[in-house]
């Protein structure tokens, strides 16, 4: 005789991200990926899988101001941001506000 002791299977696995800025824990896809390219270069993964380190932020202007001017990416993924790189970033979120409060194109 066997006691089989069975997990419960009914919970499906949501995978978590934790964004880096404000540490809200939030499902993957209400996250922003950025990932470490070879090299220095940080880029946004819109898809979520390109190949690399990653780290998440908030889709939120404010976010991106603190993970970028604070450092938080740049430690989470182990790296030193460029000027032009971190520039390019900002300018990501900041653009991000817009899709928010503003259609305009
Ligand atoms: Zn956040």
């Amino acid at each position: 005789m066997e006691s089989i002791s069975q997990a419960p299977v009914s919970v499906k696995h949501i995978p978590q991200r934790t964004c880096v800025a404000c540490r809200r824990v939030g499902p993957k896809r209400e996250l922003i990926r950025l990932v470490r390219i070879s090299g220095r270069s940080v880029e946004v993964d819109t898809g979520g899988k390109r190949i690399g380190r990653g780290a998440y932020l908030c889709p939120a202007p404010g976010c991106w101001q603190i993970g970028l001017k604070g450092g938080r990416l740049e430690h989470a993924l182990r790296t030193t941001l460029t000027q032009d790189n971190r520039e390019q970033l900002i300018r990501y979120g900041s653009g991000l506000k817009e899709l928010i409060s503003d259609q305009d194109k």
